[in-house]
């Protein structure tokens, strides 16, 4: 199964439920616009380096496209279909007046030098600038990009149509960023979990905590979570893994990671693998890297009894039936990773006002929105006795289809 029949699949669970009709099916899971241009630059070798750009604009019935850009070996056409149609799934749980879109160039960017980097970037948006806009579409980071990614963005389709710092989300603070962004998705990972944990009877203080990926997700998450008290017994990133049963001491880890951009080699704790993470006696599991990564064998050997995704698409729907017959509870990503696209929202609002709003502003704001579209989520799974996930979809699909209708097609 590739990831767009993953996500459509799940789009069909709630969809039956909802006693979609098939024209309505068909209009909503097709995108609206599919972009492959080629990026070709000169490398520093003198070289020309030949790479493929995506951006995938789902849907926009509720407002302009909005979603990631990836920097990343993996990144294809299937891949930006499937988190294109999870962004308008996401936007929509949580309520945000944008659809959906989802992009990226076929690169390894830690190959690259910075200079290569950015003229990768500035290339990709002059094939695409006039795609993009702020009532069009509207990039943020994703695996491999960053606020300085975004920084060239904005300078680069200032080129072509002026000032509109609006047109991109996840810009650095000094460059019309929003305080809060940057951490904002791992600060929503774990506020669900509190919220989910709450739910079980049971707090972040004193619970057992394993996260898959080290980066921009995972690494904030584990910084909010033991600040509440939680145990991080293990982290990962693309190289391996490191363990402590006591839990991590995490300024020394980034000091470690600050220095060798690995966790693995960290004294503080013992190297292991990826898969021993996946597997190991916690409490919550916390998916921050790639997708995929539960297929229906590693589900079973899961021990974990709360996953929260950080990641987008970490479950294939056969590891997702495992863990629904095994009672553990998924928060699905279009749920627990919606932190940044909330904070990307206050940052384009902000943009738009010429206004900046405190670090306390975004925190507290974010936190009600997370809190409340958690609470929606969990009451219909309750009520319908359905997963988190099933319910999440419906609550989407159904904003999406009503503004679908309202608009007229
Ligand atoms: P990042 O590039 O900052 O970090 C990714 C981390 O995953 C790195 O530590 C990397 O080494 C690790 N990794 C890569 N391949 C791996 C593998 N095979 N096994 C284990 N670890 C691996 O990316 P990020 O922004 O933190 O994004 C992580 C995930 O969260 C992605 O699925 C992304 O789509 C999702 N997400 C990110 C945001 C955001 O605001 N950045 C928002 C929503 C969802």
């Amino acid at each position: 199964m590739h990831s767009f029949e993953a996500t459509n699949y799940y789009f069909d669970l709630a969809a039956r439920r909802l006693d979609l009709s098939k024209n309505m099916r068909t209009l909503l899971v097709t995108p609206e616009r599919d972009l492959v241009v080629e990026v070709a630059i000169e490398l520093d070798s003198g070289e020309i380096g030949n790479f493929l750009g995506y951006r995938v604009q789902h849907d926009n019935a509720r407002g302009p496209f909005k979603g990631g850009l990836r920097y990343h070996p993996h990144v294809d056409h299937d891949e930006a279909r499937s988190l294109a149609s999870l962004m308008t799934w996401k936007t929509a749980v949580v309520d945000l007046p944008f659809g959906g879109a989802k992009g990226g160039i076929n690169c390894d960017p830690a190959k690259l030098s910075r200079g290569e980097l950015e003229r990768l970037t500035r290339k990709f948006i002059e094939k695409i600038h006039d795609f993009i806009g702020p009532d069009k579409d509207i990039p943020a980071p994703d695996m491999g990009t960053d606020s300085q990614v975004m920084a060239w963005i904005m300078n680069e389709y200032a080129k072509y149509e002026g000032f509109h710092p609006a047109v991109v989300t996840g810009k650095p603070v000094e460059l019309h960023g929003s305080p809060g962004r940057e951490a904002a998705t791992g600060y929503g990972v774990m506020l669900v979990t509190r919220e989910a944990l709450a739910r079980l009877n049971q707090s972040i203080a004193g619970t057992r905590f394993a996260i898959q990926g080290y980066g921009n997700v995972g690494a904030h998450a584990a910084r909010f979570i033991r600040a509440q008290g939680g145990h991080i017994l293990a982290v990962s990133d693309a190289y391996g893994a490191v363990f402590n049963p006591e839990g991590l001491d995490l300024d020394a880890l980034d000091q470690h990671v600050a220095a060798s951009r690995k966790v693995v080699g960290f004294k503080g704790g013992e190297p292991g693998t990826n898969e021993q993470l996946l597997t190991m006696d916690v409490d919550v599991l916390i998916p921050a890297a790639l997708g995929g990564v539960f297929d229906a064998a590693l589900a079973g050997a899961v021990r974990a009894r709360l996953i929260v995704e950080g990641a987008n698409s970490p479950t294939w729907p056969e590891a997702d039936e495992v863990f629904e017959r095994r009672n553990i509870v998924v928060v699905p990503d279009i749920l627990a990773n919606a932190g940044g696209v909330i904070v990307s929202y206050f940052e384009w609002v902000q943009n738009l006002q010429h206004f900046r709003w405190t670090l306390d502003q975004v925190r507290r704001e974010q936190e009600i929105r997370m809190t409340e579209a958690f609470q929606k989520v969990y009451d219909l799974a309750q009520r319908k006795g359905i997963s988190m996930r099933t319910a999440a979809f419906m609550i989407g699909i159904s904003r999406v289809g009503r503004a679908r209708i309202l608009s007229g097609i």
